[in-house]
């Protein structure tokens, strides 16, 4: 496949306003989003797509203005490299140590290309997709628990299969307040339930909400900052434990499946370096048997897309499903196969590559272009 050689590069920046805004965490709350967009030009002309786009600045050690300037770092070099993923992989990690999230745009793009030059979805490219009708969860932000007992009860109503409390940063007893009231609202539904803390939890905290609430089949996501408070609480609490913003490369996912530190799973493409390192993520977690997300933190068309073309090949029974930010966001990149959210699940779409096609006039003139 000699036309799928890097020709050109350029990355945009685009707006996403949080709809009904702010989206809230333990860490903060945001109402706008300012995404990087990267399109790849092969020399055949065929082009691929990928987005990064960190939710803040606190979320996760990644940025807006880093991901646009490592980007900067790599892509001079990148241009006459082949758009596959392993090569391509090895050569970011050549220029530039860590910044997963950045290299992420970039391997997106590259699935996103070889798929279209191919003729075949990022899925297939991807081991294969095992349902088109991928589920999804909510995720409720932090709230007043009466509140978010309602809005729980509605996003049941509408068809999620898992629903993810957002706690943390503010007195425990309100977060158990919240948790026993959601599960009133979904308590023999089969709806799935995860408090998620966003690290926003100490130790202390984490016990007492195990302890009180030991009749709530909930998962504890991420309750704590560091993989040693996670390993403090784990043979203490009655609950599971998944693992989400520490798990931040292969090695770190490896060393807590390995000595079971966890239950699962909370993981974000950008995160981990994009789809090809997914990939062996995945496949690290069906060896171990270990529930999870295919995510990202936040993002359009381009990114929701990848989460659902990985997510669309997870054992089905491994799968906790697909989060994916658009039912905060007005409007799609492609207006004709845009990712939606649509009873709780995400219809994958089936075109070559990621299955969609940005309309780029979207995006304005380019930040930076590369090659040509
Ligand atoms: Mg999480």
């Amino acid at each position: 496949m000699s036309g799928m050689i890097i020709k050109e590069i350029h990355v945009y920046a685009h707006d996403l306003p949080v709809k009904n805004g702010p989206y809230t965490m333990a860490s903060g709350a945001v109402w706008a989003l300012d995404t990087t967009l990267v399109k790849l030009v092969a020399q055949d002309g065929t082009c691929g797509w990928g987005e990064t786009c960190p939710v803040g600045a606190t979320y996760a050690e990644m940025h807006t203005e880093g991901a646009r300037a490592a980007l900067k770092v790599m892509a001079d070099v990148l241009i006459g490299e082949a758009v596959t993923p392993v090569t391509l992989r090895r050569k970011m990690d050549s220029l530039l140590n860590g910044h997963n999230y950045a290299k992420a745009a970039v391997d997106i793009a590259a699935h996103d290309l070889m798929g279209k030059a191919l003729g075949v979805s990022v899925a297939d490219l991807l081991g294969g997709a095992v349902t088109d009708r991928v589920p999804s969860y909510y995720a409720t932000g932090v709230g007043a628990p009466d509140d978010i007992a309602k809005l729980a009860k509605e996003k049941m109503e509408e068809g999620y299969p898992r629903l993810q409390i957002k706690v943390g940063g503010r007195p425990v007893e309100i977060d158990i307040e919240t948790i026993a009231k959601v599960w009133e609202q979904v308590r023999g539904s089969g709806v799935q339930l995860a408090a998620d803390a966003n690290r926003g939890w100490t130790t202390r905290d984490a016990l007492r909400v195990s302890r009180e609430l030991q009749h709530v089949p909930i998962v504890l996501e991420q309750p704590c900052n560091t993989v040693q408070d996670l390993e403090k609480i784990r043979g203490i609490v009655n609950h599971p434990i998944y693992m989400d913003e520490n798990s931040v490369d292969l090695n770190t996912v490896i060393s807590a499946a390995g000595t079971g530190l966890v239950d699962g799973f909370g993981m974000k493409v950008t995160r981990i370096g994009g789809l090809q390192n997914m990939r062996a993520f995945r496949d690290i977690c069906e060896a171990r048997n270990l529930p999870h997300t295919c995510d990202d933190s936040w993002g359009g068309d381009i990114i929701a897309a990848a989460c659902t073309q990985i997510g669309a090949t997870v054992k089905p029974q491994l799968c906790e499903g697909v989060w994916l930010a658009a039912p905060y966001i007005d409007g799609n990149y492609d207006a004709e196969n845009g990712i939606q959210i649509v009873g709780g699940h995400i219809q994958r779409p089936t075109g070559p590559g990621l299955g969609i096609v940005p309309d780029e006039s979207m995006f304005g003139a380019p930040l930076a272009s590369f090659g040509g």
